[in-house]
């Protein structure tokens, strides 16, 4: 990670003041060992049997871990590949790899085989730790691209073979139980994460481990998630998007109890999972807990354990709000980025809402919340100048601070997105007075489904490569079950013909099949901005509820 902090000059400090000890990972493991030993992490395994352990048992892993990366060749800086579901062996694998110096690359494990292929060899990843189930993905990925040398290894039972790997248990056994830590300048960077954009490549963001300590102790504040040591958290949001928003580092650090959910992300699992183990707070995107609020219907029951669901990565529907809180379950609305370690905001209650209706309560609530400690932010209109914080008027929303990054991995290019210490973030919000959110639009071109982004670029791409389509616009509208799914406007060439169907499976030949249009509009002329782009907003105004009708 390239920094512009010069060195500290020791020779100038006054004495007598703090001790100059560097915030690394090795903080939160520590104390999680020290002082939560007893407490428990637990996974459900994919056969849907439970596995358990203590901090302290991890703790001892994690050395294992270690002297087994030295062995395998691992120096520090280098990049060390996951292509794994949430579990135990993806925490260790968090903490044994930034720990000796070398970094965590997660990979998302919902890419195409080539994206894969792409950002294991940007990343410049040599050794990739692989889940059993997971083998075959990988192996399909390993077969677009002979020329990206990889050593896998293989964590927990597989039914497919991948030719030369290690199994991670057999690394781990019999390797010494403590390690001995090498002392880490705490702008080293630990983690690896690529976000999707808008047009090319994915964007790799590089935490330090100063950020990871920073952001986890912002993150559990308790107007932010509210952690305590006794709580028992579920993250369902994935370990391989944004560090499972902090989750890894942040239940170690108090000594709260992890539960984590392995491949079993269907409602049916997690509502077991929260059950048997008594889940206090549990974090993913709107789509899981839409889905576990009808299976909650359906039974006719509620999990009263749970006290608090975090939600965030799309806009919380209102409806899911109160069927959550009817049945007891608290919701904290937040928002965040992956280029922001993720959290930048969280929905707590504010000192003047306290004698406020419970409808004006409501609405502030549901809005995106207020920011981190960690985060300034300032809102922009179209000249640059600030928009007043009114609730109303909105703006280009741009953020700073010491767990957003100030640049993209190995990407040199000049991006507008950066600019005099500031990441413009593409979403376009208001801000009211009491310091709320509120996100209105994107001005980047996304859909996001189910959690994951699908670019309308890369879509419209596609669309008009068909002999004819003259123009198309892709646009992401409200969908009960994905939040949002894609929706193709197009206006055909004159005398050319094409349906519906016929342009579906033409898109369907080009990219994965969840990211095929649901609906494709004909028009005879797309709306235009004065500056000729499409007006995606009057688009999107105008195709509101075609998803619902
Ligand atoms: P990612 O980097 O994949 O986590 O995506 C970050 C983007 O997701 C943000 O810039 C927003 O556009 C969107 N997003 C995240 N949280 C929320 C939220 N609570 N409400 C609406 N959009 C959100």
């Amino acid at each position: 990670m390239q920094t512009t902090r010069p060195a500290l000059d020791l020779s100038t400090t006054i004495p007598g003041t703090m001790m100059d000890v560097p915030l690394t990972i090795h903080w939160i493991f520590q104390h999680a060992v020290n002082n939560h030993g007893a407490r428990e992490v637990v996974t459900r395994l994919d056969d849907g049997s439970y596995f358990r352990y203590t901090y302290a048992d991890f703790g001892k892993r994690v050395a294992q871990l270690a002297h087994a990366l030295v062995e395998l060749g691992v120096k520090p800086g280098d990049r060390v590949a996951s292509f794994g579901w949430n579990s135990h062996r993806h925490l260790e694998l968090y903490y044994a790899v930034p720990m000796i110096g070398a970094v965590l690359h997660t990979v998302n494990i919902r890419l195409f085989p080539e994206q894969v292929c792409w950002v294991l060899q940007h990343a410049g990843d040599k050794i990739c730790f692989v889940d059993g189930s997971l083998v075959p993905a990988v192996a399909r990925a390993m077969a677009v691209r002979s020329d990206v040398p990889m050593e896998f290894v293989v964590m927990g039972p597989t039914t497919t073979e991948l030719p030369g790997a290690r199994d991670y248990e057999e690394l781990l056994a019999g390797q010494p139980e403590t390690f001995d830590w090498p002392d880490l300048d705490e702008r080293t960077a630990a983690i690896l994460c690529y976000t999707s954009a808008t047009t090319g490549d994915p964007k790799g963001v590089m935490f330090t481990h100063r950020s990871t300590v920073l952001h986890a102790y912002a993150a559990g504040l308790a107007d932010g998630l509210a952690v305590t040591q006794r709580d028992v958290i579920l993250p369902v949001v994935p370990q391989f998007h944004v560090n499972a928003w902090g989750v890894p580092f942040l239940a170690p650090m108090i000594g709260a109890k992890l539960v984590m959910p392995g491949s079993g992300m269907d409602p049916a699992s997690l509502i077991d999972m929260v059950d048997r183990e008594k889940v206090t707070l549990a974090l993913g995107v709107p789509t899981v807990w839409l889905a576990v609020r009808d299976e909650l219907v359906r039974r006719d029951t509620t999990l009263p354990t749970l006290k608090a669901l975090v939600i965030g990565g799309s806009a919380v529907p209102p409806s899911l709000y109160d069927d959550l809180e009817a049945k007891g379950t608290r919701v904290i609305h937040a928002w965040g980025m992956t280029e922001m370690s993720p959290i930048g905001t969280a929905a707590a209650m504010h000192s003047d809402l306290e004698d406020a209706t419970p409808r004006e309560r409501r609405a502030a609530l549901l809005k995106q919340g207020r920011f981190s400690p960690l985060v300034a932010w300032k809102v922009l209109d179209d000249e640059g100048k600030p928009v007043p914080r009114d609730g109303v008027t909105a703006g280009a929303l741009w953020v700073r601070g010491p767990a957003v990054t100030g640049s993209y991995y190995r990407l040199d290019a000049e991006l507008p997105v950066f600019e005099d210490g500031w990441f413009h973030t593409g979403d376009v919000c208001t801000i009211d007075e009491l310091g709320y959110l509120q996100l209105v639009d994107r001005s980047k071109d996304l859909v996001k489904s189910g959690g994951e982004w699908i670019s309308s670029v890369d879509l419209e791409n596609e669309l008009m490569g068909h002999p004819a389509v003259r123009e198309a616009a892709v646009i992401g509208l409200p969908h009960e079950k994905w939040i949002e799914r894609p929706v193709a406007v197009v206006a055909l060439r004159e005398g050319q013909s094409v349906d519906e169907p016929g342009l579906q499976a033409w898109i369907g030949e080009r990219v994965a099949k969840w990211q095929i249009p649901d609906r494709v509009v004909f028009v005879d002329a797309i709306p235009r901005t004065g500056v000729g782009k499409f007006l995606k907003r009057e688009l999107r105004e105008r195709y509101k509820d075609l998803l619902s009708e």
